[in-house]
Order: structure tokens, then sequence, then C-alpha cells
């Protein structure tokens, strides 16, 4: 019985295994029809300063609305245009789209703030990346400072020594650069320096545990700690109650962003928040 019972546990698995491995083809195929058919938008999600309360930034996350399959996740998604290269394109389309909306947002009076967005590690690898994001920002009449660039550990490790001289180029054509989920990947302090970077998002795992839980108050300690005497921004994310907001303010960290505060929103309500910020400071 014990024996049966195995084994039907792990046809099972394998089906599972094997479904996934489909859908996983399937999704890499229809990715480059999606981009022709227009099925991405934007979200953004406001980073709001913690001593103000004011937004300072919004970062762009894509999502793509799938005719059949609905909303699908970019934790899904992104891997697969990065295993297919896809996400160059996609990447592209993103950038220049974030870029448009801050035009927009000035155009329509919105208070003025920067917008972040994701570059995957295959991006950052591509030789021409930071003149073709300089020539986007240049198109859509945006300065550079105001689009900061958020990169992951992991996409600096993968090569570091040519990563390195990819995020000189980007700093060279004024785009800041935030290091993503910090705290998660397997970088060395010394690469903090080295990379010149401007802005550190700490990874919401350990934001979670606020304000109770001590390893967590350990670490998010030494990170804005650190970041100070190195003299970078510092960015909490995942931020889901007032409680761990408040402890955070107080520990130094100079923006929060979390569900707390907004979850990623169309382009029309970021708009909304960004003129109601405006009256506020008006008035
Ligand atoms: P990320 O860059 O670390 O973005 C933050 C993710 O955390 C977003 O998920 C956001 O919706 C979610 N989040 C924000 N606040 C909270 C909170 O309080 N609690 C919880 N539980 N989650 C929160 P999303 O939009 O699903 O994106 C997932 C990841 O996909 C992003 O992580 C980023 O790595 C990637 N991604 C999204 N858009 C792009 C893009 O345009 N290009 C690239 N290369 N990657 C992207
Ligand atoms: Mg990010
Ligand atoms: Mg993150
Ligand atoms: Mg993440």
């Amino acid at each position: 019985r014990v024996k049966r019972g195995g084994r039907g546990g792990l046809e099972r698995f394998s089906r599972e295994i094997n479904e996934q491995a489909v859908r996983r083809l399937r999704l890499a195929t229809e990715l480059r029809l999606a981009l022709r058919d227009q099925q991405f938008c934007l979200h953004f999600q406001p980073a709001i300063d913690a001593r103000t309360g004011s937004i300072c930034a919004f970062e762009a996350l894509v999502r793509w609305n799938h005719p059949v399959d609905g909303m699908i996740s970019p934790a899904e998604f992104i891997p697969i245009a990065e295993e297919t290269g896809v996400i160059n394109e996609l990447g592209d389309w993103v950038f220049r789209e974030a870029a448009a909306a801050l035009g927009r947002w000035d155009a329509a009076g919105g208070a003025r703030v920067g917008v972040s967005v994701n570059l995957s590690a295959r991006q950052l690898l591509q030789p021409d990346i930071a003149m073709r994001l300089a020539e986007s920002a240049r198109a859509a009449g945006i300065a550079p400072r105001r689009l900061t660039l958020e990169i992951t550990e992991t996409a600096l490790m993968r090569d570091p020594e040519f990563a390195a001289s990819q995020v000189r180029r980007l700093k060279r054509r004024g785009f800041p650069i935030a290091l993503d989920d910090f705290g998660t990947g397997y970088s060395s302090l010394s690469y903090l320096k080295h990379f010149r970077i401007d802005q550190l998002k700490i990874d919401r795992s350990f934001v979670r545990g606020l304000p109770g839980d001590r390893d967590d108050i350990a670490i998010t300690r030494t990170i804005v700690a650190m970041a100070r005497h190195l003299g970078l921004a510092i960015v909490a994310e995942g931020v889901e109650t007032a409680a761990q907001a408040a402890y955070l303010r107080e520990l130094g960290c100079e923006m929060l962003q979390g569900f707390h505060f907004s979850r990623p929103l169309p382009e029309a309500a970021a708009l909304a928040c960004l003129r109601e910020d405006a009256l506020a400071l008006a008035g």
C-alpha cells in the first residue's frame, strides 16, 4: 500500500513537472508575439520619502495581460524572457514606456519625481546598452538622472569585470544605479565600492520580521549603517505594516516602498497620487 501510494505520488510529481515544462515552452514562444500585440503594460509603485511622507519616485513593474491566461507575474515570465533573449526587446520597451510616462506626468502637472527601471543581467551585459538607454531618454526628453536603473547582485556577479565597466558606462551617461534585493545575493561588500552604486534596496525578506525579529533587526541596522558610511541612499522594499515603516524611519532609512503605502498602480492612478502630492505641497 505504501509502495503504491508512493508511485502514485511520483507519477503526479512527474506529470506536474511535465506540465510546467510545457507551459514554459508555450510562454517562451508567445512572448515574442505578445510584444508585437501590445499585451504588456507597466504598473508603478511609489517610493515614499520617510521624513515627509511624499512620493519621491516610482518603480516601473511590467505586467503581461495574456489573452487566455490572464495576468502573468513577471516573476514567471522575466526568467523565460531572459533565457530566450526576448528580454532585450522587452527591456527596451519597458524603458521607453517608463520615460514616456514620466514625460506625461510632467506635462499633466504632477510633482516632479524619478522612475526606477529594473535591468536584467542579460540587458546589463549588452555592449551598447548605455548608448541605447541614453538615446531613449533623450528621445523622451527626460534627464537620465531621473531614470534610476535597478540591478541585482546576481546580475553583477555573472561577469563582475565586464559588469563593472557597464555600470561605469551607464553612470557616465548620468543614470543613477540601485542595487536591488540587497542582501540576497553573494556579492562581497568591497564590490559596493568597486561598482559605484548610488542606492541600496533592502530586500523585503529582511523587512518582513521587523520590528520583532532579532536577526532582521541586526541585518537591517547593519545595512543602513553601512549605506550611511558609504554615502549611499537606502530604500526598504516590502514595507507592509505601519510598525515596519515606523521602525525603518527611526533607523534612518530614507525611502520606503511597499503595500503599506501602495500597491503598484496603473499609470493614471499613479498620476492621481502625484497630483495629490503636488496639491499638498502647494497648500
Ligand atoms: P523587484 O524589482 O524586487 O520588485 C518588487 C516586487 O515586490 C514587485 O513584484 C512588487 O509588486 C512586490 N512588492 C512591492 N511591495 C510589496 C510588499 O509590500 N509586499 C510584497 N509581498 N511584495 C511587494 P512584481 O511586480 O511581481 O515583480 C517581481 C520581480 O520581477 C521584480 O522584483 C523584478 O525583479 C522583476 N521585474 C518586474 N518588472 C521588470 C522589468 O520591467 N524588467 C526586469 N528585468 N525585471 C522586472
Ligand atoms: Mg526592483
Ligand atoms: Mg527588489
Ligand atoms: Mg525581487
